[in-house]
């Protein structure tokens, strides 16, 4: 039996920036100036972390940062979901098929394991038609450090299935390096899935790397197997 927890971002779903749009308007809503995310990579991180790191380069983390940044991720939840309706959602290529296939299987749990807030999370998925598939996982919103998560989702899936998982049994699939090395911190197995900005080569610390993910019964088996 295994736990398989996907990534959102680049590896499930291509927002084409909606969250990042959210972000930024949540931040000027809240902080009351422009803000300039040139410079900042979102690839890996979770929400939290990018809020903070937005609010340090732009000189507004004073006060009390963690009640300022819930401020901000509060207003980025209700921002994104005014707006994705009205914005490009994409499920990457196979996803569909591949989740379908996937849950048909009785040797696989499915969750997520993402930097996104467990509300954005769920309004990605959605706008993509993939929330379906998924009970729950661990999210940014659970902590800001990815590198704790995967324990989150163990105990999540615990809580759900009545069994529990560690080590190998868990596979933690994302497209980037951040997704492999939180896999990598509880023993977990790790597929690396060249669909967001990083290749084969970037994500080569991974147990298995793959283009894509077309191709739904390979790549149930490849994920299943890692
Ligand atoms: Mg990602």
């Amino acid at each position: 039996m295994k736990l398989l927890l996907f990534d959102i971002d680049g590896t499930l779903v291509n927002a084409f920036g909606a969250g990042h749009e959210a972000v930024e308007a949540a931040l000027q809503d809240v902080t009351g100036h422009a803000i300039d995310a040139g410079g900042i990579a979102f690839s890996g991180k979770t929400d939290p972390q990018i809020v903070r790191e937005l609010l340090a380069t732009n000189g507004a983390a004073g006060g009390d940062p963690e009640a300022l940044i819930a401020r901000v991720l509060d207003r980025y939840a209700d921002r994104l979901a005014a707006t994705i309706s009205g914005k490009r959602v994409e499920a990457l290529p196979g996803t569909q098929a591949l989740l379908k296939r996937l849950a048909a299987r009785e040797d696989v749990v499915l969750a997520l394991l993402t930097g996104n807030i467990e509300p954005t999370a769920h309004l990605k998925l959605e706008a993509a038609g993939l929330d379906r598939f998924f009970a729950g996982g661990a999210f940014g919103s659970d902590d800001a450090d990815r590198d704790r998560l995967v324990p989150v989702a163990a105990r999540h899936a615990q809580q759900h299935t009545g069994r529990a998982f560690s080590g190998s049994e868990v596979v933690v699939i994302g497209d980037t390096p951040r997704d492999v090395a939180c896999g990598k911190a509880h023993g977990a197995r790790t597929v690396g899935v060249c669909t967001g900005r990083y290749d084969r080569a970037d994500l080569s610390e991974a147990d298995r790397v793959l283009d894509d993910l077309t191709g739904a019964e390979r790549v149930a088996n490849a994920v299943v197997g890692t």
